[in-house]
């Protein structure tokens, strides 16, 4: 290449975007999803939850410290990780049904960086005013005192919600109201100040900088979304063949019987609104987040100037032809029961219901046990035979409660439990409690002990008769 033709820079600078204010039912539904999850975010930590005296009181929280998850009336332990997994596995699957019907639905009403990025615009229109105020206070190049208390008072406003949002994320992880007041006496821990500090900074920059960056080139979804569409999502599009030749007549070009116009008058009122800053009469693009805002800055301008809504409208592919041909779209619910939906939604059932039945199905006590095998038998002074095992009692109730062990295999055999002549413990309340166990078999039986014998190991709650057993095998000589 040479010195007079430069190869093409690959980097353009990011051009900033004022989306204009609009009405009409996306916006709306849009606020109402936005009040949902953000009340949702903020307030969940505060709710409280009576689950007895040695129990925390808080309705959802990852307790680290005690591996625990609380949510309301369900307590996750570490070995039901699988139910965090199946709501992982729904959550992936419900992305995926709502995609295949609807296209960006997630990523236009309810991703973080949309919610948070449409908060941040509309402290930024309530302090700076609409697009055009924005515009030009943006082009204004001299800082002056207005524009210095402007900029100061909104980035102030924006550093108080990551405050908050980073606030709000670090009481899920222990009791909120404790920690509010450790966070405002200084005596919280370093890593709860680090995180809410981390957290602020980056809701900052994305809600108020990076904003469309992240969704055009930092987030994946845009790119896989793409498998889970086909001609049947209803995705946002413009009626080129109702808009287009786009303009306006004069009267003086109407006399003159200039070719007429389409629908679309070129107002640039789609444009103006879009979050993303993309001109949706350019056809289907990874940009468009399917906000839906430009269907209703459309509408209002249709209506205004006395043409059917719906120029810029919810509609999928295989409609297009139709609608070109003149036949009317299809029936909506074609487009959202089809096999690709019906199959994620028989799968997110199916996930559903099982996590369900296995919610219903757990026992308040557990145990598992774990076979000291080094040696795998010890050979009495009487001539007994002697098992060792590992058992891990758990007791999810919020008060302590006696457990019993017995085992059930060769009649003969019995059971210890190590530090107590009772074949009983006290377990405390919400706790895992390791007791090394016992069975042993008589010099009668044990000379007739096979070399692996299948046993039951049972608990028993003394308190309520909730029973639970895992199987494993005593080890003999063998014959
Ligand atoms: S808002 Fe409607 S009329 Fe105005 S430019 Fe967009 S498509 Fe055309
Ligand atoms: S083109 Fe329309 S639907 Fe797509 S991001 Fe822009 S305003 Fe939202």
């Amino acid at each position: 290449m040479s010195d007079s033709n430069p190869a093409p820079s690959l980097y353009a600078a990011r051009e900033p975007i004022f989306p204009r204010r609009v009405s009409g039912v996306f916006r709306n539904l849009k606020w109402y999803i936005m009040a949902i999850t953000l009340g949702i975010y903020y307030l969940t930590p505060w709710i409280r939850w009576d689950r007895g005296p040695s129990l925390p009181d808080q309705a959802v929280l990852l307790d680290l410290a005690n591996r625990r998850f609380y949510f309301f009336w369900i307590e996750i332990w570490p070995h039901e990780f699988y139910f965090v997994a199946g709501l992982l596995i729904m959550a992936g699957l419900g992305l995926f049904l709502f995609t295949s019907a609807l296209g960006r639905v997630w990523c236009g009403y309810a991703c973080p960086q949309t919610v948070w990025t449409d908060l941040y615009i509309l402290v930024e229109r309530w302090i700076e005013g609409d697009r055009n105020a924005r515009l030009r206070l943006h082009r204004q190049k001299k800082m002056d005192f207005r524009k210095a208390r402007l900029r100061l008072t909104k980035w102030t406003a924006w550093f108080l919600i990551g405050l908050a949002t980073g606030g709000a994320w670090v009481f899920y992880f222990a009791d909120a109201p404790t920690l509010l007041v450790d966070l405002v006496t200084g005596q919280a821990h370093p890593v709860a100040y680090s995180t809410m500090l981390i957290l602020t900074a980056t809701t900052f920059f994305f809600g108020g900088f990076a904003r469309e960056q992240i969704c055009i080139y930092a987030c994946p979804w845009p790119r896989i979304q793409a498998a889970m569409m086909d001609e049947d999502t209803l995705v946002v599009g413009y009626r080129d063949w109702r808009g287009e030749p786009r303009g306006k007549l004069n009267k003086k070009q109407q006399e003159a019987g200039a070719e007429p116009k389409g629908d679309c008058i070129d107002c640039m009122a789609c444009v103006n609104v879009c979050p993303v800053g993309i001109d949706i009469r350019d056809g289907q693009q990874l940009e468009c987040i399917t906000c839906a805002l430009c269907i209703d800055a459309c509408d209002d301008i249709m209506e205004k100037i006395g043409k059917p809504r719906g120029l810029i409208d919810y509609m999928a592919l295989s409609d297009e032809t139709r609608e070109r041909a003149g036949e009317p779209p299809k029936n909506i619910w074609k487009h959202i029961l089809r096999p690709r939906t019906i199959l994620y939604t028989s799968l997110w059932s199916f996930v559903g219901l099982g996590l369900l039945f296995a919610l219903f199905i757990r026992a308040d006590i557990d145990l598992t046990v774990a076979p000291v095998r080094n040696p795998t038998f010890v050979t009495l002074s009487d001539g007994s035979i002697r098992n060792t095992y590992e058992v891990r009692l758990r007791n999810k109730h919020g008060e302590a409660r006696p457990f019993k062990l017995s085992v059930k295999g060769d009649p003969a055999m019995r059971i210890q439990l190590e530090g107590t002549s009772y074949d009983s413990v006290e377990v405390p309340a919400d706790a895992a409690y390791l007791q090394k166990v016992y069975i042993v078999t008589p010099k009668a039986a044990a000379a007739s002990a096979a070399e692996a014998t299948p046993v039951r190991i049972w608990v028993e709650d003394l308190s309520n008769g909730e029973r639970a057993y895992k199987d494993t095998t005593f080890n003999g000589r063998g014959n």
